[in-house]
């Protein structure tokens, strides 16, 4: 039954992200983005020694360990960090925070999709300059009045990273504009940019667990950004929500930063195998953007995506596809185990494109 009309008017309606499957059968599973690999082993030493005893009693609403480690981490102040429900609440509440503007929030056409549905939610309006042929951002679109920036970097799903003279080209023309650089694929790609927090006071730079650091499920992301950013943006999810963060996810997510050694490793793993998947696709005649992601954007002259899609998901093999007419012959693959790839490999080396 539909919602009355006199109900309706005072709805918030809005048309909400549609996240990847997560089917509960066993399937190879390279359609989220998600790491191969588990955490860091004082993870789950964390984990053995929480006590349910304690569950009785909130978590620290300052998330005070997990800062601390960010902080000790990558060399900023405690009050340079903001940690959230994965960088997904961050952004959100980024977008809240900072986006009050009558002019258009800037970011690309091709990018992360959940940009369109918090910007239609908390209602800021937007405009989407497209990517060029290549898929690249053109940074002169930015040159304009607007009344905020965000882009990804790498930018999602064409995965390709741009080099912090792109992202400092973007901060000197918008000083007066928040520039907000989500990182979600940062640690697979090359520098940061929150090297330029302290020079740019409009710069806010987000990142995440749930790649890099294989811990999608805890949900843990951050934003850094000036003591004074962060204060506002502090402001508004105590106006939301005290707790965001659970006991686990603050002890979890700590001991996760706390071990470099463990999480270059990991990296080194996921990059050595996203190269020999290049060579490989390229050995099959895919075409693909240059990733400096945990994913692969690739096509194939040949094939339709739509098609190959669905025939690899039949397989047991997902991926990410969307019927978006700029990217639709296009498919995302999440960089997974060498033998995860080895048997996407084996399917594509056996596909033959048939009508049904
Ligand atoms: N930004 C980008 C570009 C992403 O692809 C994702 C993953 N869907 C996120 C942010 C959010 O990730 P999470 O909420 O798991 O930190």
């Amino acid at each position: 039954m539909a919602v009355r009309e006199e109900l309706l008017k005072n709805i918030r309606t809005v048309e909400p992200y549609v996240p990847g499957e997560q089917p509960q059968e066993k399937v190879i599973k390279l359609n989220t983005n998600e790491n191969p690999y588990p955490p860091a082993p004082g993870v789950k030493k964390e984990l053995d020694s929480l006590d349910p005893a304690d569950f009785r009693l909130y978590p620290d609403p300052a998330s005070g360990v997990l800062v601390k480690a960010l902080a000790e981490n990558y060399g900023v102040r405690e009050d340079q960090i903001f940690v959230g429900v994965g960088s997904d609440d961050v952004l959100s509440l980024c977008f809240l925070t900072f986006f009050n503007s009558e002019k258009p929030v800037l970011f690309p056409d091709i990018t992360y999709s959940f940009y369109k549905v918090w910007a239609q939610l908390y209602r800021i309006p937007y405009e989407c300059p497209p990517l060029d042929r290549d898929f690249r951002i053109v940074r002169t679109d930015y040159y304009r009045e607007n009344g905020g920036i965000i882009f990804p970097n790498p930018n999602a799903p064409t995965a390709i990273y741009e080099g912090l003279d792109f992202v400092e080209d973007i901060l000197r023309h918008n000083r007066d504009s928040i520039v907000i650089v989500d990182e979600a694929y940062v640690d697979f790609a090359g520098e940061s940019a929150m090297g330029l927090i302290g020079k740019y006071d409009n710069l806010i730079v987000t990142q995440t667990f749930s790649k890099s650091r294989s811990m999608a499920g805890m949900r843990i992301g951050y934003a850094v950004s000036s003591p004074d950013l962060i204060r506002c943006l502090n402001d508004v999810k105590y106006s939301f929500n005290s707790y965001t963060m659970s006991r686990a996810a603050l002890v979890c997510g700590a001991a996760a930063v706390r071990d470099r050694d463990y999480f270059e490793e990991n990296i080194k793993k996921i990059k050595e195998t996203r190269e020999r998947a290049k060579r490989e696709l390229s050995g099959l005649g895919f075409e693909f953007t240059d990733s400096g992601a945990n994913f692969l954007f690739v096509r194939h002259p040949e094939y339709d995506g739509t098609r190959l899609f669905t025939r690899l998901k039949e397989a047991g093999i997902y991926v990410r596809h969307w019927e978006d007419e700029r990217i639709r012959q296009y498919l995302r693959i999440t960089v997974g185990t060498d033998e995860e790839m080895e048997k996407l490999f084996e399917f594509l080396r056996d596909y033959e494109e048939t009508e049904t």
